[in-house]
């Protein structure tokens, strides 16, 4: 939540509903005519899923040595998990699905678990469409445009080059040159960047350099001089959604649905605080996520924010819309205005496994003794960044025997956190300093007694060390009273959006939606295909 607060969200939303929905409907009608064939592929994997080995693995299995074994989100393609890999959450090989199990039952189709159930990429007519102009504008545009050249950058070339090149008066680039630091991105020219020229009777009239997506650096003559500009060009928003059902892991999945890294990312970050993605995901967990997908000029440049989302977990539908307030601060709050944060993330590291569990007594792997594991261990790779689980200051950051480098932050009176075993700190983490909840403090490392790069992590409560993965966690606070009728108006068509969604899985899937608003919205009979 944190990072997507950092994101200054200053992009001009157009999100135009009813042109989207529309779409949607037509969407829904081809929709409704594949239903059929998608109900059949999905008996098909029900009926594998009865049939084969599956439904072991995702069913609650026997407890080994008191942890709850039926948290293990293995993949049916996991073969012979390890004492963690039945416990944990283990990113697979990207071929997994390949290698698939040997099911006795009818063949699994390909790809059923994660279903992009309506194409994400928007058609011709919702393409961003030029700013409208007149004919005469559009004649003079022409004229304009045939003095306009464009210049590829080349290997090693830089401005003055360009210029030579052109032909073009060295005294109008030492000009444009000292206009200072408007135009200091000219002098970092990196190969194959265009650069319009406009260039009139051999004279330099006007220059443009795209500096990055939104930003362009538009030089003009003035009369005896020239003027340095930065425009800044808004990308255009499109709203996109895509649907998806667990079957090794959220990552895995997300990916099949179309999702991008950052978006799984932020999907993981809605719901953090509520569904702990390493230990209580289980195959079928379903979600649906309604997001922003960003264009300029009709071509995709990348993915914004989760507008609204559903996670299906054990059955338990957990929903979250985005709500920005005045100040452009953006947070997701589930849908009656309840704060989906808590003061503390569960998990310190994305997509890990959990190696050592906090216990009172355990043989200690490099002392051989006897010790109590006061905290949990999440075995990552070197450099996986360590995150804050809550806003707070650093008490301490720096080398301490066992633990070798050590982060510990205070958070408030009472609680406290202790990140262990870091290969590194992040920059400007130093005792005294400021960290917020989700900020990267550190890098896994194997520092200290440890038998390999893990993150050793404490919780604790007035100085008593707590089960981090069972203390109850703190809540933030709702959406504040004066906001709520604005909130319940701006997430109300987001909402509306997911039941349609959610409406249109239940039918094809034959399953029981246990989200009441869907429910609701199935027995009006609002949605085309529930008839
Ligand atoms: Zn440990």
């Amino acid at each position: 939540m944190t990072t997507i607060r950092r994101i200054k969200y200053d992009y001009k939303i157009r999100l135009d509903w009813r042109k989207y929905e529309a779409e949607c409907a037509s969407r829904r009608r081809s929709l409704y005519l594949l239903a059929p064939a998608v109900s059949i592929l999905l008996a098909g994997m029900a009926y594998g899923k009865l049939g084969g080995p599956a439904v072991n693995l995702s069913g609650p299995a026997a407890p080994a040595a008191g942890i709850p074994a039926a948290k293990a989100p293995s993949s049916t393609t996991t073969p012979a998990p390890d004492e963690f890999g039945k416990l944990v959450f283990t990113l697979p090989p990207p071929n997994v699905l390949k290698t698939a199990p040997n099911l006795s039952t009818p063949p699994q189709p390909p790809q059923p678990a994660a279903t992009v159930i309506f194409p994400t990429t928007p058609d011709q007519e919702s393409a961003p469409v030029p700013p409208p102009a007149g004919s005469d504008a559009d004649a003079a545009r022409q004229e304009e445009e045939a003095e306009w050249q464009t210049i590829t950058v080349r290997e090693g070339d830089n401005l003055a080059l360009i210029f030579d090149r052109l032909d073009l008066d060295a005294g109008d680039l030492d000009q444009v040159m000292r206009l200072g630091k408007a135009t200091e991105a000219l002098k970092h020219l990196s190969p194959d960047q265009e650069l319009r020229f406009r260039i009139e009777d051999g004279r330099f009239m006007e220059l443009l350099h795209p500096i990055d997506h939104r930003q362009t650096l538009h030089v003009a003559r003035a009369g005896d001089h020239f003027t340095a500009e930065i425009v800044i060009e808004e990308l255009d928003v499109h709203p996109a959604h895509v649907t998806g059902i667990i079957d090794s892991s959220l990552f895995e999945a997300g990916q099949k649905a179309g999702l991008s890294d950052n978006l799984i990312m932020q999907l993981a970050e809605v719901f953090g605080y509520d569904i702990d993605f390493v230990l209580d995901l289980r195959q079928g967990d379903r979600f649906t996520v309604l997001y922003e997908e960003l264009y300029k000029n009709g071509r995709k440049i990348k993915d914004g924010n989760i507008l609204a989302a559903e996670f299906v977990n054990d059955g338990r539908v957990y929903r979250a819309v985005r709500y920005e307030e005045e100040d452009g601060r953006a947070a997701y709050y589930a849908p009656d205005g309840r704060g989906l944060r808590r003061a503390f993330l569960r998990t310190p590291v994305a997509f890990t496994r959990i190696t050592s569990y906090f216990s009172r007594a355990r043989m200690h792997p490099i002392l051989h003794r006897m010790r109590a594991h006061q905290g949990v261990d999440y075995a990552a790779p070197k450099g996986t960044p360590v995150k804050a689980t809550g806003d707070g200051r650093v008490i301490f950051a720096g080398w301490q025997g066992g633990y070798g480098n050590v982060i510990m932050l205070q958070h408030g009176g009472s609680y406290s956190t202790v990140y262990g075993h870091l290969n590194g700190y992040a920059h400007g983490v130093k005792t005294g300093a400021s960290v917020r909840q989700g900020q990267t403090i550190g890098y896994v490392g194997q520092t200290g007694l440890a038998t390999g790069p893990h993150l050793h992590y404490e919780f604790r409560v007035n100085g008593v060390h707590r089960d981090p993965l069972k203390a109850t966690l703190p809540k933030s606070p709702p959406i504040a009273s004066n906001h709520l009728a604005d909130f319940q108006e701006k997430t109300r068509p987001l909402l509306a959006q997911l039941d349609e969604i959610t409406a249109v899985r239940q039918t094809t899937t034959a399953e029981t939606m246990k989200s009441p608003a869907a429910v609701d919205k199935m027995a009006a009979g609002d949605s085309p295909v529930s008839r």
